[in-house]
């Protein structure tokens, strides 16, 4: 591993590697989809995302280019639940519902409290809302929110890595103590949760990124976490970018995704999906990379290691 004391990684070294942000309208999400996932019952049901548009987030995690479809004030009281409206408008009917706002939904800067009555109205004909929160936004907040939903919750949280070295070099802000308690409270609540985890962050070769990703699959679960999500780690947002022109980071392999995965669903600790979007940039071949992420796609909603297709690239 590479250790450079040299390389300073802070909020001020992150923020200033940073592009433009894309123009964004406060009263639309900056995108919705609807994509299938094994629920927690076993289905394969079809779940909305609606990516909400609001305030940045206040931590500035190494990795994280979410920053992009901000605003940098927060957004007026009404503006999250009309994006929501909006949204449901345009999406056919599906049971569950992610709500993903590039940060923590139980920011108060970013969702104001106030609209969660309204958020909770809009959403009631759902089984399942899913959000996404930083470990140290986990409180009463979310129970109070909770309290309101007539659809299960379920919280998504960035555990990363449990690379003690790496984590603090992601400038998350967080500890592992963090991670653990605040599924702990999640789940003495009734809430399921589910963690991030990436697969090679920078600074770690092709193989300790396997291995550092599949122990942070046995800590989430060990946790009390109820599905991992395995993200390979991405350039893109200046800083990440910039670690790569060094040589403190590389994209990782899609074979090792593969790995990861199969491990995961082998332990049947929980579901253990892989990020499958735009995976040809962790492939050089372009012959395979159809039939490999058509594997990934297959096991993340069977959850079953599927037998390797039979490549005639052979690699
Ligand atoms: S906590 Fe999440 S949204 Fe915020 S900077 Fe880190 S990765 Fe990005
Ligand atoms: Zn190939």
């Amino acid at each position: 591993m590479n250790e450079d004391p040299e390389l300073l990684i802070n909020d001020q070294w992150i923020v200033s590697r940073r592009g433009n942000k894309n123009p964004v309208d406060l009263q639309r999400p900056y995108g919705w989809l609807v994509e299938k996932e094994r629920t927690i019952s076993g289905k394969i049901e079809d779940t909305g995302i609606i990516f909400l548009t609001n305030r940045e987030c206040p931590f500035h995690c190494l990795m994280c280019d979410l920053w992009k479809n901000t605003t940098d004030e927060s957004v007026a009281i009404g503006s999250i639940p009309n994006q929501i409206e909006w949204a449901l408008e345009q999406m056919p009917a599906v049971k569950h519902l992610k709500l993903y706002n590039n940060g923590s939904f139980f920011d108060g800067r970013a969702v104001p409290e106030e609209d969660y009555k309204s958020i909770a109205s809009l959403v009631k004909d759902f089984e399942t809302v899913i959000v996404e929160s930083h470990p140290r936004l986990i409180n009463e907040k979310c129970l109070n929110f909770r309290n309101m939903l007539k659809p299960d919750l379920h919280v998504a949280i960035g555990l990363e890595t449990v690379h003690p070295w790496i984590l603090l070099k992601l400038n998350k802000q967080m500890t592992l103590d963090d991670f653990s308690n605040s599924v702990s409270y999640l789940t003495k609540n009734g809430i399921s949760s589910r963690a991030f985890i990436l697969l090679r962050p920078p600074l770690l070769s092709e193989s300790e990124g396997i291995f550092w990703a599949e122990r942070s699959i046995d800590f989430a679960f060990s946790a009390g976490i109820e599905c991992c999500i395995i993200i390979p780690v991405r350039a893109g947002n200046g800083a990440m970018d910039e670690l790569m022109e060094k040589g403190y980071f590389s994209l990782p392999d899609i074979q090792s995704l593969e790995t990861v995965l199969e491990y995961g669903i082998g332990l049947k600790a929980g579901r253990v999906f892989a990020d499958v979007w735009d995976l040809a940039q962790f492939s050089s071949c372009k012959k395979c990379i159809d039939k490999r992420t058509d594997r990934l796609v297959s096991m993340n909603l069977n959850q079953i290691i599927l037998k390797p297709v039979e490549y005639t690239c052979n690699h």
